[in-house]
């Protein structure tokens, strides 16, 4: 009788093991992996005035991206800290 039981729990820890690695496996590195290299990849700074915006929001001129028309217009600002 005691080794029946024990052979019952013994069963059921391993099939709790198995179960809890297949879970892991699968819901693990989708939602890790995409998420935060797609937001760092798109961000560019305003060369005028430093705030980080999306990629395809910004205001492109030649190898600077700008926030704003406003800003492109104004240039680089130059000699800040
Ligand atoms: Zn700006």
């Amino acid at each position: 009788m005691k080794f029946v039981i024990l052979l019952i729990a013994v069963l059921l820890l391993l099939w709790m093991l198995f179960g809890r690695s297949r879970r892991g496996d699968r819901a693990g590195p989708p939602p890790r992996g995409t998420p935060p290299a797609a937001q760092t990849e798109g961000m560019v700074a305003c060369a005028h005035c430093g705030v980080h915006l999306p990629r395809s929001e910004a205001v492109h001129a030649g190898a600077l991206s700008y926030c704003s028309p406003a800003h492109r217009e104004a240039g680089p600002r130059s000699g800040g800290p």
